[in-house]
């Protein structure tokens, strides 16, 4: 039985003033809080089992690597991953996408060649392909959501020409909370040899994920957003695409033998894991995957898509706000502006007055903000720890600004 307020409890950080006010934490999508689970496993691997991982053979280096090993099947699990050879750590998405764009992309595609993006991207699953097309003269297709912000698949496969060579998509948009039928896409662009990459940096904090039903080759998450540290972050690679990978960073543990003439590579998923990895991070990652895996990711959802409808009945109450991205089947993240000369950095700058913790800017999401023609919006991003008094007071914060700036 899914109980807030036990949920609460477990977030030593939800219990502080912020500006003399209780902390309305609605940042969730730019990063989440750690719940006590987390900080703790950080606190003894430094404390108490801290080496480092890999060629040791003292007691604490055994003890750091099984910990950390561990964590790949613990992700494989959270991922519906076949297997955790399939999974490779990184520092978060913003490197997943740079192992893909480097690791599997730029060996293989050639001038011509196209990207089909969707203009809800985040600049993570961007400017890695916009490297393919400074170098070596890869073009970047980019489809659009609809009015309501919805992202028709067929749109996406509608673009595929004898050139496509890659899709990459997000599951979520971190602007809009439009999810996105990735499934669909997959099987199609699988059906016709395209690969597709999937940004799951905002999808799999709120709802289960299975990239095995998905489909897709390439799955990234990062862990600052799953209530884990930053720093983590892990990518499932298909093993027909991991086995076409060359290594995107070189170093320590990503090889087998060098040579003065000559380097092998360590098996995947090492080949793509170069120098002390995240450890700490990483062992940190799996507490929070293992503490939303206890939760239940189904809770998770169900408990968010209540927050979802609350908010969204509040928000639309008022008339003089705009929320960008209507999609029915929306996450619990809500994008707008004030209609009026407010700024959407004076807007976070009041609500933070009010303890209320919102984002305001581009959201990393440049292309989406010139379809849209705004230059920045304020987003209110809901967790699992939020609750429907939070949206009041979000919104009794909203009416004044309202009252400030109309
Ligand atoms: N993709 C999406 C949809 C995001 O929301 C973010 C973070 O804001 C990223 C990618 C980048 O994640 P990171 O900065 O953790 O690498």
């Amino acid at each position: 039985m899914f109980d807030v307020d036990a949920i609460r409890d477990q977030f030593p950080i939800l219990s502080r003033k912020v500006n003399g006010k209780p902390l309305v934490y609605l940042d969730n999508g730019a990063s989440a809080q750690k719940p006590k689970v987390v900080l703790d496993t950080i606190q003894r691997a430094y404390a108490e089992e801290y080496s480092n991982v890999h060629r040791g053979l003292h007691t604490l280096s055994t003890i750091s690597t099984e910990n950390y090993e561990a964590v790949r099947g613990t992700t494989a699990r959270f991922l519906g991953a076949p297997s955790e050879h399939h999974i490779v750590f990184t520092s978060g998405t913003t490197e997943a996408m740079n192992l893909i764009s480097y690791g599997w992309a730029a060996p293989r595609l050639q001038a011509g060649d196209e990207i089909i993006l969707s203009v809800m991207e985040h600049h993570a699953n961007i400017v890695p392909w916009h490297f393919l097309r400074e170098r070596q003269g890869v073009k970047l297709v980019w489809v659009e959501p609809d009015a309501k912000g919805d992202l028709d698949p067929q749109a996406v496969l509608d673009a595929v020409t004898d050139r496509t060579k890659l899709i990459a998509i997000t599951h979520l948009s971190n602007v809009l909370g439009t999810v996105v039928d990735v499934k669909t896409i997959c099987h199609e662009a699988r059906a016709q040899g395209i690969p597709v990459v999937v940004d799951g940096s905002q999808a799999a904090v709120h709802m289960p994920v299975d990239v095995a039903d998905m489909g897709c080759d390439f799955y990234a998450i990062t862990g600052h957003k799953l209530y884990g540290p930053s720093g983590s972050g892990a990518v499932y690679i298909r093993p027909e695409r991991m086995a076409e990978m060359r290594p995107f960073l070189g170093g320590g543990d990503m090889i087998r033998e060098v040579h003065r003439d000559t380097v092998t590579w360590n098996d995947p998923p090492m080949k793509f894991e170069a120098g002390t990895p995240g450890i700490v991070q990483t062992i940190g990652l799996g507490a929070a995957l293992e503490w939303m895996m206890g939760v239940g990711m189904d809770e998770i959802a169900a408990h968010e898509t209540t927050l979802r409808d609350y908010a969204r009945s509040r928000l639309d109450g008022l008339n003089w706000l705009d929320v960008q991205g209507q999609s029915a089947g929306k996450a619990a993240v809500f994008s707008f502006t004030l209609q009026g000369a407010a700024h959407a950095h004076d807007i976070s700058t009041v609500l933070d007055k009010k303890g209320v913790a919102v984002r305001a800017g581009h959201h990393c999401a440049q292309p989406l903000m010139q379809h849209l023609g705004v230059t920045a919006t304020c987003r209110a991003s809901f967790g699992v720890y939020n609750t429907t008094q939070e949206v009041d007071v979000l919104i009794d914060a909203l009416e004044l600004c309202h009252d400030l700036f109309a």
